[in-house]
């Protein structure tokens, strides 16, 4: 027999900043909170560059992007929500008693009476090399996202693509490798057009315009050679590498989602200021959504987070206050001032 549903206040579809500042304030409110990720781990887009450094979120000075993650996740964590994980939302239902039954691509069900949509452009999936057999070397030297530069230190590497994070990692990775060769496809490259120019002026070798077109291994486990070819003339060359880097961007969609009868763009759901969705109990807040003045930064989603969070509580419960009482003044973080060794008066 199926075990009975619990029912929560609210689930929170998505674990990037959005979605993990909405857990935290969601406990601020003192709402029963569940947070579904389709990936294994909490970050949304910012795990696509945790080893950046982030400066423009207030109050935070310099910070490697994925120090900011683990912030945020111990933040989200702090109200201790419910964390779901490699879960995809895909099914919405809602029932006589107005509450909602949200169906993951697992088959899993998930009772809730409110739902925040902090699903930014929906599940992302990198682009890959569109070579047969390519996918074999991804357990050894064929990247698509470098989450340290220490492994590519006295390499030779390959970066595929003409975009800002091929670019990046050009730069990146030129002072410590041994050579890294840049190849794309067109002569233009879309990074800044400063770090474009650092790339041309550096060792970087750049073959434009250029496709990769061949992986050699003669083990069937780590790519030692690598063809490319000249787009306009055929020509080919064998390249040694040590490791290639893939950048060729970023392909994501909203699934099923699409059919719930919101109010969507290509990209965005329309919300009112208070970040209501058109389907009632349903909130949005991140880059998913779209108004007036919308900031798609990570700075935005807080105010975004926690202005759905408040709209879900006065949902459920027309007579609560507007907003959570202040942190500084706010008597559920008496006892957790307590354990970090505050005294207070
Ligand atoms: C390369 C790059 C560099 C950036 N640099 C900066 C910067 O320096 N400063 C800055 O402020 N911003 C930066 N940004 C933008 C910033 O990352 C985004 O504004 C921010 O991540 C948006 O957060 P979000 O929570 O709304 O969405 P996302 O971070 O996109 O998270 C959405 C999450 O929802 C999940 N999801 C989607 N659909 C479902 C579903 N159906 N079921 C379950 N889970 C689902 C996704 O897996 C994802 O984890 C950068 C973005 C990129 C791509």
């Amino acid at each position: 027999m199926d075990q009975p549903l619990e029912l929560y206040d609210v689930t929170i579809i998505g674990g990037g900043p959005a979605g993990m500042y909405s857990a935290f304030y969601s406990g601020m409110r003192d709402m029963k909170t569940k947070l579904i990720e389709a990936r294994d781990q909490l970050g949304g887009r910012m795990l696509f560059y945790p080893e950046k450094m982030i400066w423009d979120v207030g109050g935070v000075t310099p910070t490697l992007c994925a120090d900011l993650i683990k912030q945020l996740e111990q933040q989200a964590r702090t109200f201790e929500p419910t964390l779901v994980f490699e879960q995809q939302i895909e099914g919405f239902e809602r029932q006589p008693d107005g509450t909602i039954i949200l169906t993951s691509s697992t088959g899993e069900k998930h009772w809730t009476r409110t739902v925040i949509m902090a699903i930014g452009y929906g599940i992302y999936k990198m682009a890959k090399l569109e070579i047969e057999g390519a996918d074999r070397f991804e357990v050894t030297n064929l990247h698509y996202t470098v989450q340290e530069l220490e492994p590519f230190r006295g390499k030779k590497v390959l970066i595929s693509g003409g975009g800002d994070s091929a670019v990046d990692w050009a730069n990146e990775l030129e002072p410590l490798a041994e050579q890294v060769t840049v190849v794309h496809r067109r002569e233009r490259f879309g990074g800044l057009e400063r770090n474009v120019l650092r790339m041309k002026e550096s060792s970087v070798d750049v073959r434009t315009p250029y496709a990769v077109e061949t992986l050699h291994s003669t083990n069937g486990e780590v790519i030692e050679q690598v063809t490319i070819t000249h787009i306009e003339t055929g020509e080919s060359e064998l390249l040694d590498v040590d490791a290639i880097i893939v950048n060729h961007g970023m392909k994501s969609d909203f699934g099923p989602i699409r059919d719930w009868g919101l109010d969507l763009g290509e990209w965005h759901v329309s919300v009112s200021e208070k970040l209501h969705t058109n389907i009632p109990g349903v909130f949005a807040a991140g880059d998913f959504v779209n108004y007036g003045s919308k900031l798609h930064l990570i700075a935005g989603t807080f105010t975004d987070a926690a202005l759905a969070v408040n709209s879900a509580k006065l949902y459920m419960d027309p007579e609560a206050d507007k907003v959570a009482y202040v942190s500084s003044h706010n008597s559920r973080f008496k006892e957790k001032n307590k354990a970090l060794g505050v005294v207070e008066e």
